[in-house]
């Protein structure tokens, strides 16, 4: 791909990008890990991290040195991906699985904070995504010297996904899965997958989660 010519922010799948903030925001309130990718000169590096999303920008706390400290001290652009994997779509086609997920790109510049209270708000809202609840005490300003804290300020971002089934989608359920009484045998057509991800069929009074269906091409290929 010439990467001069090509928006770098357009989704080649565009039935698969989300385009709600709301929704891209939530997925990255949600998701317990993130990647951080920095590049200098020829040398990418990406490295994982637990962060949080904090009044519109990523942070996260790191020892002072290191190779990813570093790197954004050279180069403060940097991209930063999560995501949620809910689970592999088996078929009966060699070449028709697929994975269930919801992902966020983020693209945006890096800054090490100085401001001890501002450290000290973001080591408490790291401390209550991962550990509500634990602490009797709040932190001491002190303690945020121990750690750095960095900022992503984000200058723009992507969600992705992919649900188990669409609309029209023919499915069965998973060979080697439970029988449904209700269900039986057959090859159902999809309705809708709710955000729950239980499975709505049409013409059937029977909504399963998603994990219990797979989806079927018709007979032939690896059926
Ligand atoms: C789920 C998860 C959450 C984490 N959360 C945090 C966090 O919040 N803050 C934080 O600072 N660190 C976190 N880490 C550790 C983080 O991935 C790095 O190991 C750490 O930040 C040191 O990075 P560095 O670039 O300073 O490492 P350095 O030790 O300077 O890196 C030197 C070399 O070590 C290797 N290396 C570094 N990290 C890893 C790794 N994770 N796996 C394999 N090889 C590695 C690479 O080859 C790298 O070139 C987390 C790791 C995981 C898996």
């Amino acid at each position: 791909m010439n990467t001069s010519s090509h928006n770098l922010t357009t989704l080649r799948r565009a039935d698969r990008e989300i385009t709600d903030r709301a929704t891209i925001e939530a997925i990255l309130r949600r998701a317990e890990v993130g990647r951080l990718g920095l590049a200098v000169d020829n040398a990418p590096y990406v490295v994982p991290l637990n962060y949080v999303y904090h009044n519109g920008a990523i942070y996260f706390h790191s020892a002072h040195e290191g190779r990813k400290i570093v790197m954004l001290k050279a180069n403060p652009q940097v991209c930063f991906e999560v995501d949620e994997h809910y689970g592999t779509v088996r078929s009966n086609k060699p070449m028709s699985h697929s994975t269930h997920y919801a992902s966020v790109v983020v693209f945006g510049q890096a800054q090490i904070l100085a401001d001890l209270q501002q450290k000290c708000e973001i080591l408490q809202a790291l401390l209550d995504k991962y550990a509500p609840g634990r602490h009797y005490r709040a932190l001491r300003i002190d303690e945020a010297n121990n750690v750095t804290v960095v900022e992503i300020r984000i200058k723009a971002m992507t969600g992705k996904t992919r649900a188990p089934f669409y609309p029209g989608d023919k499915v069965r359920l998973r060979l080697n899965g439970e029988p449904d009484v209700r269900l039986g045998a057959g090859v159902f057509e999809v309705e809708m997958v709710d955000e729950a991800g239980l499975v709505h069929l049409n013409n059937r009074n029977v909504c399963l989660p998603w994990e219990r269906f797979e989806s079927y091409f018709g007979p032939g290929d690896g059926d």
